[in-house]
């Protein structure tokens, strides 16, 4: 019998559920390029609700949604700031410098949640010597910090200097319902004072594919057109837009499912030995830990897991490992990680 994997390195793992395939299956459909496809357009009209903005855009990745944002917001050869662990920064290709034309100013934050003051620190003067300091782009949640929530007034308080400079906003949303359902804060709370926002359908909202870019008409009709310059714009792209309206009708809540597991996994890890990790640390579905610097690597603990069937990310230093809960991983999942773990730790 080959044993189901536990897949805890992302929420990315996520497969389609039989209702959320039904759901694509009978979708109505259209041209979506020719902005005729119903169910993108229903989904869009969705989003745009959820964050309170004017308008919404579907496109085929989170990737692209914060591309698009750069493009939305700048011009070749000005700065945004951003936080040294943000997604933009480390994991995307480097689009914003190669296709944007960007030069990045990267903050040292806490857990990539930085401060008002450490963005007025890095505001480039008006020289023409220096690039022009254009967007702040904040992360909420915040992936590479454990999965940290901006509070409202960590929010304010970067808003207020870069408002007062003249700087543009954009939230990478990848994972903002996750901090709505953890505080109870609405999505268009978090994004109220924001240029531009958007949500990640493929993570843990369970989708195959796809993000949803939010921001003013005016801008959204010209994301639009970026969208196409990339290629990105799609045909019947109902069928996979669908999943994003089924996630959004009932995937939503369950999210804290993935936050009470994250947190009993948390709780589990702590108590075995030569792993460092303290559960109060876990706001919403992300579980980092690191390992006893003197024992095994992070490598080494993962392929000791897989063997065990479960899957554990080697990730952000060399005893450093990520675990993610989402819709496929049960309680009786995160039992089985925690016992996979202490035999391997035992050993
Ligand atoms: C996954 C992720 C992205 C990129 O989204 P894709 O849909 O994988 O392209 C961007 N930002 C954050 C915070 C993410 O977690």
């Amino acid at each position: 019998m080959t044993q189901r994997l536990i897949d805890l390195r992302s929420d990315t793992a996520t497969r389609p559920t039989p209702e959320m395939r039904r759901a694509m299956a009978e979708a109505e459909v259209g041209d979506e390029q020719l902005g005729e496809d119903p169910t993108v357009n229903r989904l869009q009209a969705m989003v745009a609700e959820l964050l309170g903005m004017e308008a919404a855009l579907y496109l085929p990745s989170g990737t692209m949604c914060n591309l698009i944002a750069t493009k939305l917001h700048t011009r070749p050869g000005d700065e945004i700031i951003l936080d040294r662990l943000a997604n933009q920064y480390n994991y995307e290709g480097g689009g914003a410098a190669a296709v944007s034309g960007l030069s990045i100013a990267a903050l040292s934050g806490e857990r990539g949640i930085f401060s008002g003051a450490q963005v007025a620190g890095v505001i480039r003067g008006p020289s023409p010597h220096s690039p022009r300091s254009r967007l702040v782009v904040i992360e909420n949640t915040m992936n590479a910090g454990g999965g940290a929530v901006w509070s409202l007034a960590a929010i304010d308080d970067v808003v207020q200097v870069a408002r007062a400079h003249g700087l543009k906003l954009h939230m990478d949303g990848a994972r903002l319902l996750n901090a709505v359902v953890a505080t109870g804060i609405p999505a268009a709370t978090f994004t109220a004072q924001m240029d531009s926002a958007w949500i990640d359908l493929s993570k843990g909202l369970g989708c195959p594919v796809g993000g949803v870019l939010a921001g003013t008409q005016e801008d959204m009709e010209l994301a639009r057109r970026y969208k196409h310059q990339l290629g990105g714009a799609m045909r019947q792209a109902g069928i996979i837009a669908a999943a994003g309206v089924y996630a959004l009708e009932h995937l939503v809540e369950r999210l804290a499912e993935d936050h009470a597991n994250a947190r009993l996994l948390a709780e589990g890890l702590a108590e075995l030995p030569g792993i460092l990790l303290d559960p109060a640390t876990i706001e919403t579905n992300i579980v980092f830990f690191d390992l006893d610097p003197t024992g095994p690597t992070a490598a080494e603990v993962a392929a000791a897991l897989l063997s065990r069937g479960v899957r554990i990310g080697a990730i952000g230093g060399r005893h450093r490992m990520r675990a993610v809960t989402h819709l496929d991983i049960s309680l009786a999942d995160v039992e089985q990680a925690v016992a996979a773990m202490r035999a391997v730790v035992a050993h």
